[in-house]
């Protein structure tokens, strides 16, 4: 903590194109207000971040993801952003860059992932399998599996890696290894998840207890599809491998309020992360204004290390100073829920137990994989 970042803020933007949704997932803790980021604030949010880009000489990235509620209901706003961005980044010498979004599918058609396939822009898909109709169901409460199951489809022809995102409700971790199975058999090659949190869900020992059993299942999956020249990535156990093997303390992957990403809201308002959006006391400076250093100065210097993890061995390798998360989860950004401490435990376990296997064997593309890519 504490740590001079601040040359990274110029490369990672997120843009909240819109608050509102068409779904109303059970979990969700968003308002869903009918707000749609003007067009001269995501602009101006875009030649900062060029601003920015054009003083790092070395190895200059880029990366703008587009955020809501659901950002394909901004569909024309991102078109028209993509583009301006890309003839702005078209002018800095060997600026590497990409654009992303989690889309919830609904609004996804050929025409819209050609466009990504055109503009360098990953997609992401947010569908939570055996669950999807229980518990991500249209406003007004009509299911969506069928169409999502469509759209994963179309997706997969032309982005053959399309990453799934799951969110996991208590009430139906039971059926976690169901669905990995369930998008593997239809070519998914990687898959993502989180268990939900907030105050529309709640986890106790009995719901912890079957996620634990179903993260043991996918990982004997995980190794089985991992071996030969197969893969599978599933992202909670690939990033504990990958950064332990490459010696990555995973507090670099956070955002250090605003150092690593900068989250723009549709006000033009700046935050450090999704989860503080719209609060008080959160923001970072704003598209006018610019960041304000000595709000991320004071913030960083409130986040300190639980005293639980004093002393544990897993502190360079578990999540445990994410601010947004540790917020979201007890109210405190300093303070690690149970249920946090005990996810990071399960998924290192269960990622060094089948990267013990699969470095055992031969697995080439495993191998390859988490030393080399
Ligand atoms: S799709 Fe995303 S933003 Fe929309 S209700 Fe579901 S979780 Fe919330
Ligand atoms: S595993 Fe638990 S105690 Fe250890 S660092 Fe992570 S949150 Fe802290």
């Amino acid at each position: 903590m504490g740590r001079d970042l601040s040359v990274d803020r110029k490369r990672n933007l997120t843009l909240v194109v819109t608050h509102q949704c068409n779904f109303d997932c059970r979990y969700c803790l968003q308002k869903h207000e009918d707000v749609y980021m003007p067009r001269e604030t995501a602009v101006k949010a875009i030649d900062m971040l060029v601003d920015g880009l054009s003083k790092i000489k070395e190895n200059p990235r880029a990366q703008i993801s587009f955020y809501g509620g659901e950002p394909l209901l901004a569909r024309t706003e991102i078109e028209y952003l993509v583009t301006y961005a890309r003839e702005k980044f078209s002018k800095i010498k060997d600026l590497k860059y990409g654009f992303e979004i989690t889309t919830n599918g609904l609004l996804l058609d050929q025409e819209f992932i050609d466009f990504a396939k055109k503009n360098r822009i990953l997609l992401a898909l947010s569908y939570d399998g055996v669950a999807q109709d229980e518990v991500r169901i249209k406003r007004g409460g009509n299911p969506t599996r069928e169409i999502v199951d469509k759209k994963l489809d179309m997706l997969l022809k032309t982005f053959p890696e399309t990453i799934i995102m799951m969110t996991i409700h208590p009430d139906y971790a039971s059926t976690i290894s169901e669905s990995v199975k369930y998008f593997h058999a239809k070519g998914v090659r990687a898959v993502s998840l989180v268990p939900a949190h907030g105050n529309r869900v709640t986890w106790n020992d009995d719901s912890f207890a079957v996620l634990s059993s179903e993260l043991e299942k996918v990982k004997n999956l995980y190794i089985r599809w991992n071996e030969g020249e197969n893969y599978f990535r599933f992202i909670p156990f690939e990033n504990k491998i990958r950064n332990y093997i490459r010696e990555k303390d995973a507090d670099n992957a956070m955002c250090h309020f605003g150092c690593h990403k900068l989250m723009v809201d549709a006000d033009g308002k700046y935050y450090p992360c999704n989860h503080f959006i719209g609060m008080d006391g959160y923001s970072i400076g704003s598209v006018t204004e610019g960041t304000d250093e000595k709000k991320i100065a004071s913030l960083e210097s409130k986040r300190v290390e639980a005293k639980d993890c004093e002393g544990c061995v897993l502190r360079p390798r578990c999540r445990h100073t994410c601010a947004c998360a540790n917020h979201g989860h007890t109210g405190d950004m300093s303070q690690v829920s149970a249920l946090q401490c005990e996810y990071e435990q399960l998924t290192i376990r269960l990622a060094d137990d089948a990267a013990a296997v699969l470095l055992a064997g031969e697995n080439p593309t495993f191998i390859r994989r988490m030393y080399k890519e």
